[in-house]
């Protein structure tokens, strides 16, 4: 078996994840937190979310690390 690494950081990789816990719980909320703009809101991309979410004071340090990764795909 290998260990990956996460994307966001040093340390292992979860098995079903790219991410560490740390990160994976990040990723988790923002994925939530993106269902919930978009039944309020409507039609808001994905990238252009992930932009107005590390544009955020309140977004933690986690996230951002996530927002960091998921935009450079
Ligand atoms: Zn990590």
């Amino acid at each position: 078996m290998t260990t990956q690494k996460c994307a966001a950081c040093h340390r292992n990789a979860l098995q079903d994840s790219k991410y560490c816990v740390d990160h994976k719980q990040a990723s988790d909320s923002v994925i939530t937190q993106y269902k919930a703009w978009v039944d309020a809101y409507g039609g808001i991309s994905w990238q252009d979310f992930l932009g107005k979410l590390s544009a955020m004071r309140e977004t933690g340090s986690w996230v951002k690390e996530v927002v960091a990764v998921e935009l450079k795909k």
